[in-house]
């Protein structure tokens, strides 16, 4: 889930998006398959590397039946010739695993990804956790200033995770922060990253200068970062993705082609990485005003006032809203500059 849609400043490297089904070659035994998504973000990426053995996939989709329509022709188009090796999943989030469990089935491989993220998975799909899930997101909303009729419609639109999800296989494959996997005919190394997701795989190829980015830098919006009362993720996302985004531009040459899970490929790594940096320092230069001009205030007022330019009332807006605000609010009482008395924030 992103926000802050924006025209792309990165000049188009490729004159066509391959329609849903027809993954299109850009880079040597490298395909690139787009499918719809049911939202105002209308579409995720995933990449099908293929190598002498076989393909691998990297990320599933989200479980609708147009996905699995795409996928049966992808199915015919292109694993037809040359099966399937290994499925990579970035992320738990449900654009991403959404099908893994499915595609795991279907091609008999298992699903490769870190610990933290196949833990959240699992965690949010296990029938006997779901009582303690609501418990804490009915605290989390309490604590935020919100109640009544909205709290009971928030309440109602958080659980649907496994319903949009193929069941988690029981088993996976686990990879961790510096590992290198074969994908394809290629060594890839893992590059984690935090505050979108528990622990988001990137996959940086050095020899030929490609890095499938995943969630964790996206041309035309923002990774969503917020603070959710799940035990997996940071408890300071924004200090997270800070730390993530200067040590990408550390670690990764700004001359790879950057394979975004939404939008299109680009080039301009730092660049990309230094605009996300400063997208964040103007979210807390807002809260800031927020607090300064409304004085002590919870949450979900701060998170009001920091999306002044629109409506944030609908369910699903606001459960993202706040996640946001929280997020920011939370950096700024560790840098020292906001203190919370109860559940009232304020400038100290
Ligand atoms: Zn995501």
């Amino acid at each position: 889930m992103t926000q802050q849609l924006r025209k792309s400043a990165y000049a188009p490297l490729y004159d066509f998006i391959p329609a849903a089904g027809r993954p299109r070659l850009i880079a040597d035994g490298l395909l690139w398959n787009r499918l719809p998504l049911p939202f105002d973000l209308n579409h995720v990426n995933m990449w099908l590397i293929e190598g002498a053995n076989g393909f691998s996939i990297v990320d599933a989709g989200f479980n609708n039946e147009l996905s699995t329509q795409s996928w049966d022709e992808v199915f015919s188009n292109v694993f037809a010739k040359k099966s399937v090796e290994k499925i990579f999943i970035t992320h738990f989030h449900p654009d991403h695993l959404g099908l893994g469990g499915w595609l795991a089935v279907r091609t008999s491989m298992p699903l490769q990804m870190t610990a933290p993220e196949y833990g959240m998975a699992q965690w949010l799909t296990d029938e006997n956790k779901a009582h303690e899930l609501e418990t804490l997101y009915r605290a989390y909303y309490i604590e935020a200033g919100i109640n009544g009729e909205t709290l009971e419609s928030l309440m109602n639109r958080r659980f649907g995770y496994k319903k949009i999800v193929s069941p988690i296989p029981s088993t996976y494959v686990e990879v961790k922060p510096g590992d290198v996997v074969r994908l394809g005919d290629r060594d890839w190394k893992i590059i984690d990253g935090y505050g979108h997701s528990p622990q988001h795989a990137s996959l940086y190829s050095e020899a030929d200068k490609i890095f499938i980015a995943g969630d964790m830098i996206l041309p035309d919006i923002s990774p969503n970062i917020s603070l959710f009362p799940d035990s997996f993720q940071s408890r300071n996302p924004v200090a997270a993705y800070l730390e993530t985004l200067n040590r990408l531009r550390d670690t990764v040459p700004d001359d790879v082609l950057v394979l975004p899970s939404h939008g299109a490929p680009f080039r301009g790594l730092h660049q990309r990485a230094g605009e996300l940096i400063v997208h964040h320092e103007r979210r807390l230069e807002k809260l800031r005003d927020v607090l300064k001009s409304g004085g002590p205030m919870t949450a979900i007022d701060a998170a009001r006032g920091l999306f002044s330019h629109r409506s944030i009332d609908r369910a699903h807006d606001m459960f993202f809203a706040l996640g946001e605000t929280l997020a920011h609010l939370v950096y700024d009482f560790n840098e020292g500059r906001i203190k919370k008395d109860g559940s009232m924030y304020s400038l100290t």
